[in-house]
């Protein structure tokens, strides 16, 4: 059985290990901040074997080269981006598929908040690792690729089991819950999934991970089709790419 830790890192980003006792393999799913992963190795007695870089902004690629020096882990990350990420050995990229000890970890192309992010998926532990493509209640920016590409992402990350558990890169629920509430005001999931998480935030606990059947009830940007947020933007006939993208222009203008 894997273990996972989770852990914050520096202002809002996740830092997440993934372990394999079986194997003794130890992966930090990127590398946000050099301090909090090497404690929590430390404080597990874990030794850094990998890491699984999602896409090149800083705050997730800021610790690569400093772990990489002092561990020597294998760095594994997204084929698209290698020439903007210093230091990736295996290059990787959707549908390919590769062993963490005897563990499956399958690369999804994330692509849209930037163009060759990857997510990557453990089947087996039925664990998602969305980066800043997939949030709890929100998405990621779509900084340099198309509403369509983003769009494309989110389907196929929503696509896999609902028993899923979703892990992001940053802990922005309560800022997209509340943005949420804007365009699925009389969602009844949505209201208690955000008093949940406010409770939960407020006792100094993440919101993260959740399963992406709640996703699938709660995050607007994964109900496009929904009739009662069509009916709240006046895009009842509309298809589901141009909901997507009105819902991400809304959020993008929203000073919550
Ligand atoms: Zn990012
Ligand atoms: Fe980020």
């Amino acid at each position: 059985m894997l273990e996972f830790l989770q852990f914050p890192c520096r202002t809002d980003n996740f830092g997440m290990l993934i372990h394999d006792p079986a194997s003794g393999l130890t992966a930090s799913v990127d590398a946000p901040e050099e301090a909090p992963i090497r404690a929590q190795l430390a404080a597990r007695g874990w030794r850094l074997t990998h890491l699984f870089i999602t896409h090149h902004h800083g705050d997730h690629v800021e610790a690569l080269a400093p772990l990489k020096a002092a561990t020597g882990c294998t760095v594994i990350g997204p084929a698209a981006e290698a020439d903007r990420i210093t230091g990736l050995d295996v290059h990787v990229k959707g549908g390919f598929r590769f062993l963490f000890g005897n563990h499956a970890v399958d690369v999804i192309d994330a692509a849209g908040h930037t163009l060759g992010q990857i997510a990557y998926h453990l089947p087996g532990a039925k664990r998602l690792f969305a980066a800043d493509c997939l949030f709890s209640l929100g998405c990621g920016r779509i900084i340099e690729g198309t509403p369509e590409m983003m769009f494309a992402s989110l389907e196929r990350l929503a696509s896999l089991s609902g028993e899923t558990l979703l892990h992001c890169g940053h802990e922005y629920t309560l800022a997209n819950g509340r943005f949420a509430l804007t365009v699925d005001p009389d969602n009844a999931a949505l209201q208690a999934r955000l008093a949940e998480a406010e409770r939960r935030v407020a006792t100094g606990a993440a919101t993260l991970p959740v399963t992406l059947a709640q996703e699938k009830a709660t995050n607007p940007f994964l109900r496009a089709g929904d009739p009662a947020i069509r009916a709240h933007l006046g895009m009842t006939d509309a298809d589901d790419l141009a909901v997507f993208t009105e819902l991400r222009r809304r959020k993008d203008k929203f000073k919550g």
